[in-house]
């Protein structure tokens, strides 16, 4: 086997291959990609955004994600909906207070990093506005 000399370029770990470690090679590697196939990078990233929505609403709400009012269960028109009705002050705490926009994607992986906090369930569209009424005391 051959001897491997010499430290990573960005980051002085033991080299892996050309000049970088696994994990910069690997990022290097990744960047060549998502150039050369911009197209096919973009539908990955679908891929695994949709992956991750299922991941976040079957674990709040089952295998087979639905509604926990009405039993709705098409994905498309399912929605996380928080419990305690504090999702201004969530965003502030996943945002640190800044400014940026927050989108679905943003929160299901906070959720996921955060070991799925026991603030969630799944509601679908109809309920949570319905719910939503109630709140502010609006009957129709
Ligand atoms: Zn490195
Ligand atoms: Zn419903």
């Amino acid at each position: 086997m051959k001897k491997i000399i010499g430290k990573c370029s960005e980051c002085g770990k033991p080299i892996h291959i050309k000049g970088l470690c696994l994990r910069h090679y690997k990022r290097v590697q990744n960047k060549i990609f998502r150039a050369r196939h911009p197209l096919k990078c973009r539908q990955y990233c679908k891929e695994w955004n949709i992956r991750l929505k299922y991941e976040i609403f079957s674990h709040y709400s089952g295998e087979q994600p639905k509604c926990a009012k009405c039993g709705f269960s098409d994905i498309r028109a399912l929605c996380l909906d928080h419990i305690y009705n504090d999702g201004a002050e969530e965003r502030r705490r996943i945002t640190n207070g800044e400014k940026r926009s927050l989108n679905g994607q943003k929160i299901y992986q906070w959720i996921k990093k955060n070991n799925f906090p026991n603030r969630y369930q799944i509601l679908c569209f109809n309920c949570n506005i319905i719910k939503q009424r109630e709140l502010t005391d609006k009957r129709i």
